[in-house]
C-alpha cells in the first residue's frame, strides 16, 4: 500500500498507473481474493475498535456511544451483510426473455469498473470512506482512497492500519487535501465516488467529464423537517433533536430547519427546553455526549450565523471558541430570507420557520434546491402522501430522523444539488459494478430456423413472422419454457413408446 505521508512525497501519476497495472493483472477479480480482503477488513474493524473510537474522539470529541453506533458498528454490520450476501450478489443475473430468445441464454455479468477513486469527508471520517471502499472491493475493483485532511487522527489511523490488513497493491491510501485531490483528479479513473460539499462536488464532476468517468456524488444541502399538529409532540421533539445534535449537527442528513405552524413551534420549543436539559444538563458544555466543531473555520462560520440571528435565539446560543463548543441552539420565527436559511448549517443550530400548512411547506421546499433528505412528522396519511408525491429529495423519513440510514435495503444518495447515485447494502456493490449484458446463442438448427426470417430478401410474410415472435405479451415468464418444453417432449416420447408397445401386443 502506498501512502502520501508528509515525510515521503509521492508521485500520484505513478501510483495511479501502478493501480491500473494491478487491475489489468486480474488480481482483484477472483471472488476468493475479494472475500479474503473483506474478511481481513472485518478483522481490522474488530481488532481496532478502540483505536477507531480514540481517533474519532481526537478529531471531533465524539463520545463512545456515537462512535460505535454511527461509525464502528455501522461499518461492521454493513460488511457482515456484504459477506453474507456476497455469493448471491456476485452471481451473474439471468433476466426474463422474449419468445424469440427462448433457446438462448440471456445474462448480465457483474464486471468491476477498474480503478476507483473514493474521496471522503471529515464529518464521519471512517464510515464515509471505508463503507464505499468495501463495496468497491466486493465488486472486484482496485481502490484508491483519500481520507479528509480535516479529520487528522482518523486519516492517520487509516494510513497506518489498513496496510496491515489489506492487499497493498489493490487498496491504496493517498493522504492530503485539495492539492492532492486536484492532482488525483487529473488522472484517469474508471469510477469516482465523492462525499463532501456541493461546490467541490462540481469540481469533481467537471474533472470526471474529461474522461467520461462515471461518478457518485454524495453531497449535502438543507434537509427540511415538516411537523403538523397531529403528532405526539414529545416523541417528535426527541427524534428531531437527536438527529440534529448527534455529532453536533455536522451530519449531512441532520434536520437543517423546521417548517411548522406557530402553534406547533410554541409546543416544540417548550418540549425542547426540557429535553435538552435532561440530555445535556444545565451546562451542555460539561456534557460528555456533545461533540465539538471540527476546526476554527467551521466554528467561526457557525458563530457568525448565531450572531446574525441573536434576536431569534430561544434556546442555547452560547459558544466558546477556545473549546470549539457551540451549545444546542434553537431559533424561532425565522424567515426564508434570514442568513441562516441560505446555506446548509452543518452545526448545532436549528431554525424554525413558521408556515400555515402542508401546502405551504411543499411550496417552500420546492422553491429551493432538492434536499438530501426530507423529514415529515404527521399521522395524517393524506398529508404525508401529498408531501411524498409533490416533492423531490434524495430520500425521505416519516416520523423520525436519521434512522433511515440503518435500513441497508434503502439506497442512500441525493438528487439534484444534493448529489447523484447512491450506495449502502447491495446498492454499494451495484454502484461499483458495471452490469455487462450478454446474449449467448448457439448453432442449433431450430434456433437458426426461428430467427432466419430476419435475413434478406425481406418479405411481408417474414416481417409478420418475426414481429409476432418479438411482440411483447403480458403473460407468464418464459424463463422456464425450455424446461417445460423438455418435460412435454419427455411426456410425449413416453406416451409414444407406451402406445407403440400396446399396438405391438
Ligand atoms: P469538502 O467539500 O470541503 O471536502 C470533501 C473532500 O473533498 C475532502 O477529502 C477534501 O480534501 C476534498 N477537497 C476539498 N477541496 C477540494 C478541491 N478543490 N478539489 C478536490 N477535492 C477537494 O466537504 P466537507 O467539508 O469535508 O464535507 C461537508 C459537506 O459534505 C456538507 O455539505 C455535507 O452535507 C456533505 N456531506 C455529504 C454526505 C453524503 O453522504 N451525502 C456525507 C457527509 C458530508
Amino acid at each position: 500500500m502506498l501512502s502520501n505521508t508528509k515525510q515521503k512525497p509521492v508521485n500520484i501519476p505513478e501510483i495511479i498507473q501502478e493501480a491500473h497495472n494491478t487491475f489489468n493483472s486480474g488480481k482483484t477479480k477472483p471472488l476468493e481474493w475479494r472475500k479474503k480482503q473483506l474478511q481481513n477488513l472485518l478483522r481490522m474493524y474488530e481488532e481496532n475498535k478502540n483505536a477507531m473510537i480514540d481517533a474519532l474522539a481526537k478529531d471531533l470529541r465524539r463520545c463512545k456511544m456515537e462512535a460505535i453506533l454511527l461509525e464502528v458498528d455501522y461499518l461492521i454490520n454493513d460488511l457482515i451483510n456484504t459477506l453474507n450476501n456476497f455469493d448471491e450478489w456476485t452471481k451473474p443475473e439471468r433476466p426474463s426473455k422474449a419468445i424469440i430468445n427462448v433457446l438462448d441464454d440471456v445474462v448480465i455479468y457483474n464486471d468491476p469498473y477498474g480503478v476507483v477513486l473514493i474521496i471522503g469527508a471529515w464529518n464521519y471520517p471512517l464510515q464515509l470512506l471505508l463503507l464505499p471502499m468495501a463495496g468497491a472491493i466486493a465488486a472486484g475493483n482496485v481502490v484508491v482512497i483519500k481520507p479528509s485532511e480535516l479529520a487528522e487522527a482518523c486519516a492517520q489511523f487509516i494510513v497506518e492500519t489498513l496496510p496491515k490488513y489489506l492487499d497493498n497493491d489493490a487498496v491504496i491510501v493517498v493522504e492530503g487535501g485539495p492539492e492532492e485531490s486536484t492532482e488525483l483528479l487529473k488522472q484517469k479513473f474508471d469510477y469516482i465516488f465523492y462525499t463532501g460539499g456541493t461546490n467541490v462536488g462540481k469540481i469533481v464532476y467537471a474533472a470526471a467529464v474529461k474522461n467520461l468517468t462515471p461518478v457518485t456524488l454524495e453531497l449535502g444541502g438543507k434537509s427540511p423537517v415538516y411537523i403538523d399538529n397531529s403528532v405526539d409532540m414529545e416523541i417528535t421533539v426527541k427524534r428531531i433533536l437527536w438527529g440534529k445534535f448527534i455529532n453536533v449537527g455536522q451530519t449531512c442528513i441532520a434536520p437543517d430547519y423546521i417548517l411548522c405552524s406557530k402553534e406547533v413551534q410554541e409546543k416544540f420549543v417548550e418540549f425542547a427546553k426540557n429535553i435538552l436539559k435532561e440530555w445535556y444538563g444545565e451546562d451542555p458544555q460539561k456534557s460528555p455526549d456533545l461533540c465539538r466543531i471540527i476546526n476554527n473555520r467551521h466554528f467561526s462560520r457557525l458563530q457568525a450565523l448565531i450572531d446574525a440571528s441573536k434576536d431569534k435565539v430561544v434556546i442555547g446560543g452560547r459558544y466558546d471558541a477556545q473549546d470549539r463548543f457551540i451549545a444546542p441552539t434553537i431559533l424561532a420565527n425565522v424567515t426564508a430570507s434570514d442568513k441562516i436559511m441560505e446555506d446548509e448549517i452543518f452545526g448545532p443550530i436549528l431554525p424554525i420557520v413558521p408556515i400555515e400548512n402542508a401546502y405551504e411547506a411543499i411550496k417552500f421546499i420546492n422553491s429551493r434546491e432538492k434536499p438530501l433528505v426530507l423529514y415529515v412528522f404527521s399521522t395524517n396519511k393524506e398529508v404525508t402522501k401529498n408531501i411524498v408525491e409533490n416533492t423531490s429529495s434524495g430520500g425521505m423519513c416519516i416520523n423520525d430522523t436519521v434512522m433511515q440510514m440503518g435500513v441497508e435495503t434503502l439506497p442512500f444518495g441525493g438528487v439534484g444539488n444534493s448529489g447523484m447515485g447512491a450506495y449502502h447494502g447491495k446498492k454499494s456493490f451495484d454502484t461499483f459494478t458495471h452490469k455487462k449484458s450478454c446474449l449467448i446463442r448457439n448453432f442449433a438448427s431450430i434456433g437458426e430456423k426461428l430467427a432466419s426470417s430476419r435475413y434478406p430478401p425481406y418479405s411481408d410474410g417474414k416481417l409478420k413472422f418475426i414481429t409476432t415472435l418479438m411482440k411483447k405479451r403480458n403473460g407468464p415468464s418464459l424463463k422456464y419454457l425450455p424446461y417445460l418444453l423438455t418435460f412435454a417432449l419427455g411426456v410425449g416420447i413416453s406416451y409414444g413408446i407406451f402406445a407403440w408397445q400396446k399396438v405391438k401386443k
